[in-house]
């Protein structure tokens, strides 16, 4: 602590009877410790009935009793965002997306109001603010938007007259004023892209599981608990499905170094930290395992090899804004070339439209579509000098009878396209062949 800071103003010498006299003018400063920025973040389990949004305000109001200025980030009440979609499914098929944004953003709406609501009942100031109202401006990406930059004037102005900030996870604004959300659990990466424009000293999940575990607790039995995860490790383990942080949330605690942890809103458990290093607990080369249902794969075959057709459909997938994943082209001589790629299930119709659409110039004579699939992926950074993990890893399904429809891998993980049915036998039975059961 800064206790004392003794700083020197100015020195003044003067001749004085021939001897040089240094007056020092001083000031003696008491130092205080500087407040401490927490930003806590609720998910939509957490915040689901009203007793629970009460739980949310004593929660944060234990923190601010600590000494800290205090964040709150929510989401949509239980499965308030799932219920709106399913609203606007039955008013059109194909929804536009700068309409749903203006739908779903509502969720979050509704939280902060009723928690700032609870912080006044339980004699506390507290203030909400919508994503706009909370300055954070994002690209023009509906339903899928990057945060690129947040004015936080107001909400320091804000914490220094010492009251909540209760933000509306999940959404933002756009240059032009349009309302754009995240993405699916896009109310994390609001949470931690605050924590890096406040400076804050620690960024907490709240959420329904007490950590970040090998594998989803609710699929894989023997699935356990860690003390602690790499930045990379997290990050791969979130972009191959694991649900508990949203990947975009990940990459911006690794780019500030946020202090991350994930813990439970309904106990004290200290819960995982995410950190750039990390003491291993065990010595093992898979950390965890993740996977993703609704995959869909998509092949374009062509009668002769046709150059440029490669970078164009992906050019054309990418300015339709349409996430393509792992990729497979095969040239050969003996067979007509043909390429694959998955995406998600929901893109399929969008992937249709636009490679039909661009079919003469893309120069593909047949589409085909396999629905049904899902992706397995095994993460570790130890993987990096250990030759073989993948071969294991087919071995294992290999055993399992399980077929392998499309790979991919990189220097920390091994993931495999296998049909849905198989998804959670293929998770286990990695899960424990890499030791990773308790
Ligand atoms: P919230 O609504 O709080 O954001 P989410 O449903 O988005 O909660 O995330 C929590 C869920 O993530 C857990 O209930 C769990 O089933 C799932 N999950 C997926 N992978 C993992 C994992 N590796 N560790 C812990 N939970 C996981
Ligand atoms: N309410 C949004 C969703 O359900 C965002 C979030 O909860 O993180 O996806
Ligand atoms: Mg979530």
């Amino acid at each position: 602590m800064d206790v004392f800071s003794y700083m020197i103003k100015e020195v003044v010498c003067c001749i004085c009877g021939g001897l040089p006299l240094f007056l020092l003018r001083a000031t003696l400063t008491v130092g205080v410790d500087k407040m401490k920025t927490v930003v806590m973040k609720f998910g939509g389990t957490s915040v689901a009935t009203p007793e629970k949004i009460i739980g949310v305000a004593k929660r944060a109001i234990l923190e601010k009793e600590k000494g800290n200025r205090v964040v709150i980030v929510v989401s949509a009440m239980g499965k308030t965002t799932d219920t709106l979609v399913a609203l606007a499914n039955e008013i059109s098929t194909e929804p536009p997306k700068r309409e749903m944004d203006m739908l779903l953003a509502t969720g979050e709406q509704v939280t902060i109001s009723l928690l700032a609501m609870a912080f006044k009942a339980l004699g506390h100031e507290a203030l909400s603010f919508t994503g706009w109202q909370a300055g954070i401006e994002t690209e023009s990406v509906p339903r899928n938007a990057r945060i690129e930059q947040i004015h936080t004037e107001r909400l320091e102005r804000v914490l220094e007259n010492g009251f909540f900030c209760v933000v509306a996870g999940f959404q933002g604004v756009d240059k032009v004023g349009n309302i754009t959300t995240l993405g699916r659990g896009g109310s994390d990466t609001t949470a931690v892209a605050l924590a890096a424009a406040l400076n804050a000293d620690k960024c907490e999940i709240y959420t329904d599981v007490d950590g970040v575990y090998t594998a989803d607790p609710r699929y894989v039995n023997g699935a356990r608990k860690l003390e602690q995860i790499s930045y990379d490790e997290m990050l791969e383990l979130a972009n191959l499905g694991a649900g508990v942080l949203h990947p975009r949330a990940v990459e911006f605690a690794k780019n500030n170094n946020v202090p991350l942890s994930v813990r439970a809103s309904y106990s004290d458990e200290p819960g995982t930290i995410i950190q750039e290093v990390i003491t291993v607990e065990k010595n093992l080369i898979v950390r965890g395992v993740a996977f993703e249902r609704g995959i869909a794969r998509v092949t374009a075959s062509y009668e002769k090899p046709f150059n440029g057709s490669l970078a164009k459909i992906f050019m054309k997938l990418a300015e339709h804004h349409i996430d393509v994943d792992i990729i497979v082209q095969s040239i050969s001589e003996e067979i007509p070339p043909s390429v694959s790629f998955s995406i998600k299930e929901e893109s399929l119709e969008e992937t249709k439209r636009v490679l039909e659409s661009y079919r003469d110039e893309i120069g593909f004579v047949n589409l085909n579509y396999e629905v049904g699939l899902a992706k397995v992926s095994i993460v570790g950074s130890g993987m990096v000098s250990n030759p073989g993990v993948a071969a294991r890893m087919f071995d294992i399904l290999r055993l399992q009878d399980i077929p392998v429809k499309m790979v991919s891998t990189s220097e920390i993980k091994v993931s495999v396209v296998v049909p849905e049915s198989d998804m959670e036998k293929s998770a286990s039975a990695l899960h424990d062949a890499y030791g990773l059961s308790y």
